[in-house]
């Protein structure tokens, strides 16, 4: 019986299991996770700004182990591809003769200082609800300390990680305000970008459209103005290109979204890569080893129409969760393996519960009709990773009725 192990219960991992599980054959598969619970990782931001519980955007792996799989609840330290070999922090050695590594993404801060002291970073679901409790925290300091910058929250970078987070906080603005004690007026959001012409994967009239309607919200937006330091409660950017002179925003709440890279486990286990991304063969595998399939935000797949690789996104980790799984079920069969293909479906961003912008194919949608298709993609990414059961429970219908 062959051995199928899978690092990581993300959107790639847990949809390349899902495949595999719905297939006949002689294999047994392990999964591997630190956690016991999958979670939507595009919904984070909802769990940091409070407008979500965890709850909904997690379930159980346990829910998706099914037939002859088994779950391992460990950290995976080092992979060892020449004795096909994964060490995990428990001590265990699981030998394979495939390999899916799924392991996802980590904040990236470009090496600039204080970003790891004295910012707040989101990229699972204990950092996403710390970044909550920190900010109900600093509200109800307030109440005692009357200082301004309790009320201050600075999101670092315009991406779509820090618009949809901004979306989701002004959601919460009501609520942050009745706790502090204020006006909601008063508090502060404030978004810091190093560049001026933001979401270039939009055309610009989309792109002025989202960040518009969060800046009549009231949200304010330094653009064209890099990060350079992170001081406690203080952002230092650049204001001035020629001169290079930097201005400070104090804060209490400060959240770093620019950006994000691959999972440490690669560079740690000499995978050649650039900031835990792999450059993979057309198949989705290593390239120097052809039983190890590389997925998902660890992975770099070159779009041929843009000659750069394509964006990390859940829709393209589902996508290569799926075509790993078919490939490995080729080679069993001692067939050979396909490229992999993309054709994106398009991208919306939420801005908050009730409105988004973003291109569904090629056609440009906004506003209320947009959020209705950002909470179809939800649930069909929760019918993708979970199945039936989770989208019913978890999935978003409130706008069907
Ligand atoms: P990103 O790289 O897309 O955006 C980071 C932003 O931070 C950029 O605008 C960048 O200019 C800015 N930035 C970088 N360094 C800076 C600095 N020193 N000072 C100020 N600003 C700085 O990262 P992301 O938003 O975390 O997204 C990561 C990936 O996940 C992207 O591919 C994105 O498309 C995808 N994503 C998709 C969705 C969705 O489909 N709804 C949601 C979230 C993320």
């Amino acid at each position: 019986m062959k051995e199928i192990v899978i690092l990581g219960a993300g959107y790639a991992g847990l949809k390349a299991l899902r495949r595999l599980q719905a297939s006949k054959g002689d294999f047994h598969i392990t999964l591997v996770d630190r956690n016991d619970y999958h979670y939507e990782a595009t919904d984070l931001h909802e769990v940091a700004a409070g407008t979500q519980p965890k709850e909904k955007i997690t379930f159980a792996i346990a829910d998706v182990v099914k037939g002859s799989t088994t779950f391992e609840q460990s950290e995976v330290k080092a992979i060892d591809r020449k004795d096909q070999k994964v060490q995990l922090s428990n001590g265990k050695s699981l030998s394979y003769d495939y390999l899916i590594v799924s392991l996802g993404f980590r904040s990236e801060s470009f090496g600039i200082a204080g970003v790891a002291d004295n910012a707040l970073e989101m990229v699972d679901v204990k950092t996403a609800e710390n970044v909550y409790q920190h900010i109900i925290d600093r509200m109800k300091d307030y109440a005692s300390t009357k200082n301004q910058d309790d009320l201050k929250i600075v999101v670092c970078g315009a991406g779509f990680t820090g618009i949809e987070l901004l979306g989701a906080l002004e959601d919460n603005r009501k609520k942050f305000a009745s706790i502090a004690g204020v006006e909601p007026q008063e508090i502060q959001l404030y978004c810091v970008e190093a560049v001026t012409r933001l979401l270039p994967m939009f055309d610009e009239k989309l792109a002025d459209y989202g960040i518009s309607t969060l800046k009549n919200w009231g949200i304010n937006f330094l653009t064209g103005k890099p990060i350079k330091e992170i001081k406690p409660d203080t952002v230092v950017y650049q204001d001035n290109k020629e001169t290079g002179a930097t201005k400070e925003l104090t804060a209490k709440t400060i959240i770093w979204t620019t950006g994000v890279s691959g999972s440490n486990v690669m560079e740690a286990s000499g995978f050649s890569q650039r900031r835990g991304r792999v450059m993979v063969a057309a198949d989705l595998t290593d390239p120097d080893f052809s039983n190890v399939y590389i997925i998902g935000d660890v992975s770099a797949v070159m779009d041929a129409k843009s000659g750069r690789p394509y964006p990390t996104t859940a829709q393209i980790a589902l996508s290569m969760g799926e075509h790993a799984a078919k490939n490995i079920l080729a080679q069993l069969k001692g067939d050979t393996t396909t490229p992999f293909t993309f054709k994106s479906l398009g991208s919306v961003a939420s801005i908050g519960n009730t409105h988004a912008f973003g291109l569904v194919g090629k056609s440009a949608v906004k506003g209320y009709p947009a959020s209705f298709v950002k909470k179809m993609i939800m649930d069909k990414s929760l019918l993708e990773t979970g199945g039936i059961k989770e989208m019913l429970s978890k999935g978003r219908f409130d706008l069907y009725h």
